[in-house]
């Protein structure tokens, strides 16, 4: 298979400065599989790609550990994930400051043995969320989401999609890349460049769902919003 190398051009679809690199949507080393050939990039500049490695490992993180229940995710964890974790002591620190220990239970409620668990720093899993939807945005939109956009809230869960009452998935097709390791669907309010709620799944498990909105008070919703009762 032979990958092109076109020279980027354009603008950053993330800050819309003039683009001199391509940026892999989302972060590269997500794919589990080794030489995938149909990875997303977007045109973007040299300090938006490269300004958010530290994010896009720990977002990795996050995401592998979801709990996929996925053989393979695993053993990519402990290949891949453990030895570079041990090489970035930074990375480590950050990330264990959320490791905590929870009882692993039955359906009924009985406690059968315990786990790791992990509270995400939502800040830094927020910039990555955000620069994914704004790079899937550009590439099914053909245009820049405005500075005005940006992703107001976010759930990430290994407990099935659940949907968002406002957005009416059902509708919207799955786009699918390197063989399933990450696939994704929006739906766009019409009349608004900028609402949009998306579903991203990471391993066949692990879900991110978001809402992309505007910076105006008061008039974009919450996930709260989005998700009505029983969320
Ligand atoms: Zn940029």
């Amino acid at each position: 298979m032979t990958r092109r190398k076109k020279k980027p051009k354009g603008t950053c679809v993330f800050c819309g400065k003039p683009a001199t690199t391509k940026d892999h949507i989302p972060p590269r080393k997500i794919y589990v599989q080794t030489e995938p050939d149909d990875l997303i990039t977007v045109p973007a500049c040299r300090s938006c790609n490269n300004g958010t490695k530290l994010d896009d490992e720990y977002f990795r993180l996050c995401v592998m550990t979801g709990g996929s229940n996925n053989a393979e995710v695993e053993q990519h964890i402990f290949d891949k994930l453990m030895p570079s974790l041990r090489r970035n002591p930074k990375l480590l620190a950050m990330f264990m400051k959320g490791a905590r220990t929870v009882d692993i239970t039955t359906p009924s409620g009985i406690v059968i043995g315990q786990r790791h668990a992990f509270d995400f720093d939502r800040k830094r899993l927020q910039r990555i969320v955000e620069k994914i939807v704004k790079g899937l945005y550009w590439r099914n939109k053909g245009k820049r989401l405005g500075d005005e956009c940006y992703v107001r809230d976010f759930v990430l869960t290994n407990q099935g999609d659940f949907g968002l009452p406002a957005f009416d998935f059902k509708s919207a097709k799955w786009e699918e890349v390197a063989g399933g390791d990450f696939r994704y669907q929006f739906i766009q309010v019409p009349q608004d460049d900028c609402l949009t709620g998306w579903s991203l799944e990471f391993y066949r498990g692990v879900i991110v769902m978001t809402v992309m909105t505007d910076r105006l008070p008061g008039t974009g919703p919450t996930l709260d919003d989005v998700l009505g009762e029983g969320a």
